[in-house]
């Protein structure tokens, strides 16, 4: 059988006459340590060469061997972005998403197990054509592959891709590996830029450069050389340390950026921008020289700091606690969505995170909740802490405080709603009393043989689905439409039998699926409360800093009405 890759170059490319369009490649590395924002690098590079003109897409890659982030436990991963597409990704996802005001898709995503499973498909389908398929180079061939096939379907000047954990750890130097080889086929197509950490030991009182050498070294035994590195400290660099980094790392003295600890990290794209790092890179990559222009950006930062009018929501979760730690990590959309809602509203906002499992422990009163202005539950799975969220939604209802709810925000408030007013006092959803008998919220049909066979992974309903509004609602105002697309994540639903009910006890199903078979938004009537609304989806997914989303939009507004009054 004929090898398939026969006519192809090393990395797939099939050669041809025509001048083709010139993709570019920058990969980012991470030396020293992990947490210190190399998501957030990425996505400001990307936003800075996007504001040259340059058209840019990103891509993250995972070491973990899961298939995607759906199976993982939020306290030990962090959020679970969705893409459009329903793939559930890492949250870096949704920084890029947030930074370049642009919809990713799963081909932006991948992990060593997404990688290995295409690979044994392949090689199961024959696509390798008899040959012995080995983890060099096929695995990194395979990375290639999807790092081009992304950078084609964006059409992209420069695809920046941000490879998980750090430098010399095992897991990540097959992707090390694919950056090399990459580079090794079109040496200027492609730059590294590696995200360092610059300590100030509190002993010491001096900036160390040491580690950063080393990581830098490290790099080089991959086969790889930074071509740029942003020193990330507590303080801005010096000139003297610059010139250490430059001379020891190997790199132009004006590719060594500083990049100290912000309040923000909207700003950390101005701030590379006052290091000229777009121009370097272009220069780097051989891109035409051009200005950048990031006014829109400029704004929402300058509107980001403003924010005469304060506001104070608690967020309710389940998932704050790590440890003796609060990671509020989990919920990382929904607070970014609070924030581009409030900076549009002159909102200085406050967010305060309650674990929902102190409202059953006792731990904290219920009446601490009367001093915010607003209360949001998000997302969420099983049984710990719901019944405290629920405490905490029923008290939002009875004073009037504005609730929103997202997914199961939204299903525990219909739980609530029905056990205090429509009277169904068990009322429960499956997902924690299978064999309850007032389920209001039930699983969703196609789920049912999926829980059966422990199909866990990427089975929810998953992405972006349309869902149709009723007029004079809370929802169509705040949206000004009559259908909207939005993100899900779920497998439990409203119980349709229940609606009846639920509506005669003056629940509005605001939103439904086209079919409507599927309650997406329940609301209660102005008239009733200021502000009681839930999603079944997710609407933090689609909340971006140039263009804040309507619901949160709109609960802001209603939780700035209720302090004047
Ligand atoms: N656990 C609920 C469900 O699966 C809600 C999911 C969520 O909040 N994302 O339907």
């Amino acid at each position: 059988m004929a090898d398939p890759r026969s006519r192809r170059t090393r990395s797939g490319r099939t050669p041809s006459k025509k001048t083709k369009k010139r993709h570019t490649f920058i990969f980012v590395v991470g030396g020293v340590m992990s947490g210190i924002g190399k998501g957030v690098s990425t996505s400001s590079i990307a936003l800075i060469l996007k504001s040259k003109g340059f058209t840019v897409t990103a891509l993250k890659i995972d070491p973990y061997i899961n298939v995607d982030a759906g199976t993982m436990n939020p306290t030990e991963h962090g959020e679970v972005f969705v893409l459009d597409d329903g793939y559930e990704t890492d949250q870096d996802m949704g920084n890029y998403e947030r930074f370049l005001n642009e919809t990713l898709p799963e081909l932006n995503y991948m992990t060593t197990g997404r990688v290995y499973q295409e690979v044994i498909r392949r090689e199961r389908n024959l696509e390798y054509g008899g040959k012995n398929v080995e983890v060099v180079p096929d695995i990194p061939l395979e990375v290639i592959r999807r790092i081009r096939a992304a950078s084609h379907r964006a059409n992209a000047d420069v695809t920046l891709i941000e490879i998980g954990g750090t430098i010399g750890e095992y897991q990540n130097i097959i992707f090390l590996e694919a950056a090399r080889m990459l580079k090794q086929e079109c040496p200027r197509d492609v730059a590294v830029v590696m995200v360092s950490y610059v300590p100030v030991p509190g002993s010491i009182g001096e900036m160390k450069t040491k580690p950063t050498q080393y990581a830098a070294r490290t790099l080089n035994s991959a086969g790889l050389q930074a071509d740029v590195i942003l020193a990330r400290a507590p303080v801005p660099l010096d000139q003297k340390r610059k010139e250490k980094i430059a001379t020891f790392c190997n790199v132009r003295p004006e590719a060594v950026i500083s990049a100290p600890d912000v309040r923000s990290i909207y700003d950390i794209p101005l701030n590379f921008e006052k290091d000229k790092l777009g121009d370097t890179l272009s220069d780097i990559l051989g891109l035409p020289a051009r200005r950048t222009n990031m006014n829109a950006w400029q704004r929402f930062v300058r509107a980001s700091k403003q924010g005469s009018r304060p506001v104070h929501i608690a967020v309710v979760g389940k998932y704050f606690d790590s440890g003796s730690f609060v990671l509020s990590d989990v919920y990382l959309s929904v607070l970014e969505a609070l924030k581009f809602s409030a900076f549009s509203l002159d909102i200085g906002l406050s967010l305060t995170y309650l674990n929902s499992k102190d409202f059953e422990s006792g731990a904290v009163k219920l009446d601490t909740l009367k001093k915010f202005d607003g209360v949001l539950v998000p997302g969420g799975f099983g049984s710990t802490g719901v019944e405290g969220i629920i405490k905490a939604i029923g008290y939002a209802r009875t004073h009037r405080i504005p609730y929103f709810g997202i997914c199961y925000g939204m299903q525990l408030a219909v739980i609530e709603f029905a056990r205090n007013v429509a009277k169904l006092r068990t009322a429960h959803t499956r997902e924690i009393e299978e064999h309850g008998t007032e389920l209001v919220i039930d699983v969703m049909d196609d789920q049912k043989q999926k829980l059966e066979s422990n199909a866990y992974g990427g089975t929810m309903r998953l992405g972006t689905y349309p869902c149709v509004l009723l007029a004079s609602t809370i929802a169509a105002r705040a949206y000004g439409e009559t259908r909207v697309f939005e993100r899900h994540r779920h497998r439990y639903e409203v119980n349709t039998n229940y609606i009846a009910q639920l509506e005669s006890a003056g629940l509005v199903f605001s939103g439904v699926s086209p079919d409507k078979r599927l309650m997406e938004i329940a609301e209660l009537p102005e008239s009733e409360h200021p502000f009681f609304l839930g999603t079944q989806f997710h609407p933090e997914f689609l909340a971006r800093p140039l263009s804040p989303h309507p619901l949160f939009t709109a609960f802001l507004e209603a939780a700035l009405r209720g302090k004047k009054r």
